[in-house]
């Protein structure tokens, strides 16, 4: 190694020693450019340059000169694993973004035609805008393919409607008459078995129904017999708040309240 190679490789050690990063490039290029077959020089270059391909060429060299060299190996080794960790982050990326389209050519989403939009629906390639489109774990799509797919998760007919309803009134009907007159026994207890008994008879009138309509889903059913359940617990609430104040009010409260969620839960 001459000594003018030598001082250029330990000015630019020092230099990425105290962080002046530029000049330690500027110092071990030079270093190379002296002496192009500087183990040395090529092992600091790769690591003070930024790109991993600049430092890949460093170690690759430092293989050319010395094919048994470990740090170049590793050196090398390290780039590979980094390299295809970007690469798949940009893979991930793309397949985040399936639907945008790969000549960057804009189009307008084909349900507002002011709005111009580089997004497709991923299911039939009409150009969205960001509004319209639906995030699914799939891709992109657009809200008549999504309504399309829910058309074929809902297997129910319009009967089912009418079947749930005549299941879920008189059922709601029933229950709510029980649990007023039964629970209002229990003072200021009402609130405590109220609270888990109101889930329970809930759950029972959306089974009863499930089972009416043979496990069939439709979109609105749960919304059908929720209004069976709303329409049954009304008067109860209305007679016990002219009869007992707030109190009269608790437990077709808590069955209107409890039981709307319990029934939205099962009946998806
Ligand atoms: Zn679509
Ligand atoms: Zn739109």
């Amino acid at each position: 190694m001459s000594d003018i190679t030598k001082d250029l490789v330990q000015q630019g050690q020092t230099a990425a020693r105290v962080g002046d990063l530029s000049e330690a490039r500027r110092l071990l290029t030079r270093a190379t450019q002296q002496d192009p077959d500087n183990i040395e020089a090529w092992l600091a270059l790769a690591g003070v340059v930024d790109s991993l391909e600049y430092k890949k060429k460093c170690f690759n060299r430092v293989l050319e000169l010395n094919p048994d060299n470990v740090d170049a190996k590793a050196g090398l080794q390290m780039i590979e694993t980094k390299l295809a960790a970007q690469e798949e982050r940009v893979v991930a990326t793309e397949s985040l973004h399936p639907a945008i389209k790969m000549d960057g050519s804009p189009a307008f989403c084909y349900r507002h035609p002011e709005v111009e939009t580089s997004l497709r629906c991923n299911k039939c390639g009409r150009p969205i805008c960001p509004r319209c489109a639906v995030r699914t774990p799939v891709g992109f799509r657009c809200p008549e393919c999504i309504r399309e797919q829910e058309n074929k998760y809902y297997s129910g007919t319009n009967m089912d409607y009418i079947i749930a309803a005549v299941i879920a009134f008189p059922l709601s009907l029933v229950v709510a008459g029980l649990f007023t007159t039964i629970l209002s026994g229990f003072g200021f207890f009402v609130l405590l078995i109220g609270f888990f008994v109101a889930p329970i008879v809930a759950g029972f009138i959306a089974e009863a129904v499930r089972w009416g309509v043979k496990k069939r889903r439709s979109r609105y059913l749960r919304h059908v017999v929720i209004g069976c359940l709303i329409a049954a617990t009304l008067p109860f609430l209305l007679v016990g708040l002219m009869a007992n104040g707030i109190w009269g009010a608790i437990s077709p409260g808590l069955l209107l309240f409890l039981g709307t969620a319990a029934i939205s839960a099962r009946l998806r």
